[in-house]
C-alpha cells in the first residue's frame, strides 16, 4: 500500500465522519425552522419542533465538494439506498430543493388544528438513514478504489446492471441515467483496459474455472425503449457486448404495470414504454444478446414451483420464437432473494429446465467460484458519477453489500424493478 493510497483511505473514512454532521445539521436546521414558522402561526404551542425534522429531502453529499460532479441526472426526489434494493447506487448530490414535503407539511397542520402531539415517522427516519448511509458508503468506495484497483487478488468479474438510458427522467424512477453518462462509462472501460465480454463468454469461463481478469459483464433488465434508442447505438458503436433480459408479458405492451406509480413526472412516456419485438428483432444479435426475465415479472421466490416453472419456461419460449436467438440465462424481476425475489427452488427450476445461468440483483463481481445461478451484479443508477461507477467496476464498492445484507434484513422494501 503505497502513501498515497492509505492517505486517500485515511481522508475517506473521516469525510464518513464529516458527511454524518452534515448530514445532521441539513437535515435537522430546516425542519425546525419551518416548525417553528408553524408554531408562530398557530395557537396551538405544544407541536415540538422534534415532530418534524424529518424533511430529509437534500441528501447532506450536496455540501461535498468530491461528489458535485454528478451525471446528468434527473433530480431524485426519493432516496435510494443502494442497500436496499437491486439498485444499489451511491449516492449523490440529489438535487431537490429544501423544503419539507406537501405531504408532511399537510400533516402538521392536520395534527396542530387537532392540537394533539405527533412523532417521528418511521419511514421518513429510514429513508434519512439510508441517504445519509449510502452516500457515506459512496464516499468511502470512492476513496478506496486505488487500492482496489491495484489489487492482486483473485480476479473478479463485475456484472453491471443498467435498466434505463434516457434524456428525460421521473424524479421518482432512480434507474435512469443519460445518454452522455452512458457513453462516459464505456469509454472509460476502454481506457482503463477493461474488456467488455458476453455473458455467455463469462459462463464459459466459469464452467473451465477460471474467470478472465480486467474483464466486465453489461446487462440491461425490463428492456425501456430508451435502451434501444440510446445505449444500443453506443454499444454499437464501440462493439461491446450486453444481454438484454426481456420480461416477455411486457414487450409491445404501452407500459411496464410495475413501473407505472414511479412515472408521470416529466419522462417522456415514449422513452419508457416497453421494447416490440420488431425493435428487440432490430438490435444486432451480436450485440444484443437476450435473456429471460419471466413472463409477469413477479416475485418469482414466492411462487409455487409449478408456476416458477411456466414463467421460465415460457419467457424463454416466446423469446426464442420471437426472435429466433437461443436463451441461455434469466435475471430474477426485483433480484433480492431476502424478498423473496429468488430462492433454493428457482435455482433448482432454472438448473432442471436447462438454464446455464441465472443472475440477482445482490451487490457484488464473481469469481470462478461463484453461484452460476445467483451471479451477483452491481446497478449503475442516476446517482452515479464517473468516480462511483469506477468504484462499482474495481471492486471498491463491494463492501457495501454488508450494508445491503443488514438492510434488507431491517427493512422491508415495496419498490421492485
Ligand atoms: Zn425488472
Amino acid at each position: 500500500m503505497t502513501a498515497t493510497a492509505l492517505r486517500e483511505a485515511l481522508v475517506s473514512i473521516v469525510t464518513v465522519a464529516a458527511l454524518a454532521l452534515v448530514a445532521a445539521t441539513v437535515a435537522l436546521l430546516p425542519a425546525r425552522s419551518h416548525a417553528a414558522a408553524l408554531e408562530a402561526q398557530s395557537p396551538v404551542p405544544e407541536l415540538a419542533p422534534a415532530a418534524v425534522p424529518l424533511a430529509l429531502q437534500g441528501p447532506p453529499t450536496a455540501a461535498h465538494p468530491v461528489l458535485r460532479a454528478a451525471p446528468p441526472a434527473a433530480p431524485r426526489a426519493r432516496p435510494h439506498f443502494p442497500g436496499v434494493r437491486a439498485g444499489v447506487s451511491a449516492s449523490e448530490p440529489v438535487r431537490v430543493p429544501h423544503r419539507p414535503p406537501a405531504r408532511l407539511v399537510a400533516r402538521v397542520r392536520r395534527v396542530v388544528a387537532g392540537g394533539r402531539r405527533t412523532f417521528v415517522r418511521a419511514a421518513d427516519l429510514r429513508e434519512g438513514l439510508k441517504t445519509g448511509v449510502t452516500a457515506a458508503a459512496a464516499r468511502v468506495a470512492v476513496g478506496l478504489t486505488p487500492l482496489a484497483s491495484r489489487s492482486v487478488a483473485g480476479s473478479r468479474v463485475p456484472i453491471l446492471l443498467y435498466h434505463q438510458v434516457a434524456e428525460t427522467a421521473s424524479p421518482a424512477y432512480p434507474l435512469t441515467i443519460t445518454p452522455r453518462a452512458f457513453e462516459a462509462q464505456m469509454r472509460w472501460l476502454m481506457s482503463a483496459g477493461y474488456r467488455v465480454i458476453s455473458l455467455d463468454e463469462f459462463i464459459a469461463a466459469h464452467r473451465r474455472g477460471r474467470v478472465p481478469r480486467r474483464a466486465v459483464v453489461m446487462t440491461f433488465d425490463d428492456g425501456h425503449r430508451g435502451v434501444f434508442l440510446h445505449a444500443y447505438p453506443i454499444l454499437k458503436r464501440y462493439g461491446l457486448p450486453a444481454t438484454l433480459f426481456l420480461p416477455t408479458g411486457a414487450v409491445g405492451e404501452p407500459e411496464f404495470p410495475w413501473i407505472r406509480p414511479m412515472l408521470g413526472q416529466g419522462e417522456d412516456p415514449d422513452e419508457y414504454r416497453p421494447l416490440t419485438w420488431d425493435e428487440v428483432r432490430a438490435m444486432d444479435r451480436a450485440i444484443v444478446q437476450l435473456g429471460s426475465h419471466s413472463v409477469t415479472h413477479p416475485h418469482l421466490g414466492k411462487l409455487a414451483e409449478p408456476e416458477i416453472e411456466r414463467e421460465v419456461v415460457e419467457s424463454r419460449r416466446r423469446i426464442e420464437r420471437e426472435t429466433g436467438a437461443r436463451v441461455t440465462s434469466l435475471s430474477y424481476p426485483g433480484g433480492i432473494g431476502r424478498y423473496g425475489d429468488h430462492s433454493e427452488v428457482t435455482r433448482r427450476v432454472l438448473a432442471r429446465t436447462g438454464y446455464a445461468a441465472g443472475l440477482v440483483s445482490e451487490i457484488g463481481r464473481n469469481d470462478a467460484s461463484a453461484d452460476i445461478y445467483r451471479l451477483r451484479r452491481l446497478s449503475v443508477e442516476a446517482s452515479d458519477t464517473l468516480d462511483t461507477f469506477r468504484a462499482k467496476v474495481t471492486g471498491a464498492y463491494s463492501f457495501v453489500r454488508g450494508l445491503q445484507w443488514a438492510a434488507q434484513r431491517v427493512f422491508s422494501d415495496p419498490s421492485h424493478y
